[in-house]
């Protein structure tokens, strides 16, 4: 047996990597196929206005075809919608997944029967001194897809239920605005409880800290503002949000709302006329029919929709799981169009970190969510105990992320090839 000399090796090492530059002489071991088709069902894409029964053509974690009919044998495994909806996969901008971190956090993978939801975005679990954790070993452990809003509390929301912004030292302008900056490929902003139980006696100063913070971090970011029961005036803290920056609980009843004496507030139709996002996170105490129905009617619509979806507000009798959220929406008078458009490529628009992100365009990720719309009479009740009735809602049939389902049939390497 010869031996190579480091000379000899570099050479043949280079006739391969040469070979593999000439087509036709080296060859993936692949057959074409698609890995997943999603066929017979009704797509509903609203970010490139496309409705109607098409198949979806998956291959290496994109979509690769949105067409008609796809041919069954195109495809390694076959998804049948059977007429249900297909809409990109659901997107939500206020969720608390960090688990075992922040005293609230649910798995988001867990989650997924429940929500449909393939990209979750942490409402502030965490904070400067507990992100690098989130990130390395949750967001690294977690199929779904995730971003973040950093907390301006370096403890996040490690305290809860003790209130993470009643000690103003731990507000650390600095250390939040480095740790965004550090993150900025999944931090999206910062965020702030402003609800006198959270901030005790330091008023507004939480929210201008966090303004400080996104400015200095100098990569645009947002600004996620709670609300409910807020001291001071509402107003007053209307007017300090920018636009882009995002007011979360929007049609919280929990007190100080955004209707009072049945009149929304100039400052919050001001606040979304000049672009600031107008966002549900329902939760379990922060969404009131008697103030959100006065609010829409008077021109505060939701921007995005979003769950608060956590350990206590998920055993909560308002269900806080996105797809029920929806339905709550669809049963205010939206229709089906705007509240899938609201899930997935209003709050995708605002994450703004992956090209085609919450559309079924070819060249997209590939997430989808398939959707039951079931008609029949149904009953929601909001976080103060009102009820309402409706005629439908959506019930979570498949969850696919990156072109693999959540679910039966196990991914790789248990369903090979
Ligand atoms: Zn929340």
């Amino acid at each position: 047996m010869s031996k190579l000399d480091r000379r000899q090796f570099l050479t043949c090492a280079a006739a391969i990597s040469g070979a593999a530059l000439i087509p036709g002489t080296l060859r993936a071991n692949d057959d074409g196929r698609l890995d997943l088709l999603i066929r017979g069902g009704k797509v509903l894409d609203p970010g490139q206005k496309l409705q109607g029964r098409y198949d979806i053509g998956i291959r290496w974690g994109r979509i690769v075809r949105v067409e008609p009919t796809i041919p069954l044998e195109t495809a390694k495994h076959v998804i049948d919608a059977g007429g249900n909806l297909v809409v990109p996969g659901l997107v939500d901008l206020h969720t608390h997944v960090y688990p075992l971190g922040s005293a609230l956090g649910l798995p988001a993978d867990e989650l997924t029967p429940y929500t449909a939801t393939t990209t979750y975005v942490s409402a502030g679990d965490a904070g400067a001194n507990n992100f690098g954790a989130f990130r390395h070993h949750v967001m690294g452990a977690t199929r779904s897809r995730m971003f973040a809003f950093i907390h301006i509390s370096r403890i996040g929301l490690a305290g809860f239920p003790v209130g993470e912004e009643l000690n103003i030292d731990y507000l650390d302008v600095d250390a939040a605005a480095k740790c965004l900056a550090e993150n900025s490929d999944v931090a999206l902003g910062i965020k702030v409880r402003i609800s006198r139980n959270v901030v005790g006696d330091n008023g507004l100063e939480p929210l201008r800290r966090a303004l400080v913070a996104a400015e200095a971090a100098g990569t645009g970011a947002r600004v996620m503002c709670h609300i409910g029961d807020a001291p001071g005036n509402l107003s007053t803290l209307l007017d300090m949000l920018r636009p882009g920056d995002i007011l979360t609980h929007s049609y919280s009843g929990a007190g100080n709302n955004v209707v009072q004496n049945g009149k929304l507030l100039p400052a919050a139709l001001a606040a979304k006329q000049r672009g600031v996002i107008i966002d549900v996170g329902h939760g379990g105490g922060s969404f009131d029919y008697t103030i959100a129905e006065p609010a829409i009617d008077q021109g505060l619509m939701p921007d995005t929709i979003s769950s608060d979806i956590h350990a206590l507000s998920g055993n909560s009798p308002g269900m806080p799981y996105l797809p029920w959220v929806m339905s709550k929406f669809l049963n205010l008078g939206l229709s089906i169009e705007q509240v899938v458009a609201l899930a997935t490529s209003a709050p995708a628009g605002v994450i703004n970190r992956v090209d085609k992100l919450g559309t079924l365009q070819t060249g997209a990720p590939a997430d989808v969510s398939v959707l039951e719309l079931i008609e029949e009479p149904v009953e929601f009740v909001d976080t103060r105990n009102n009820r309402r009735s409706g005629t439908r809602w959506l019930k979570p049939l498949h969850t696919v992320r990156a072109g693999v389902a959540f679910g039966r049939p196990y991914p790789m390497p248990f369903n090979y090839p």
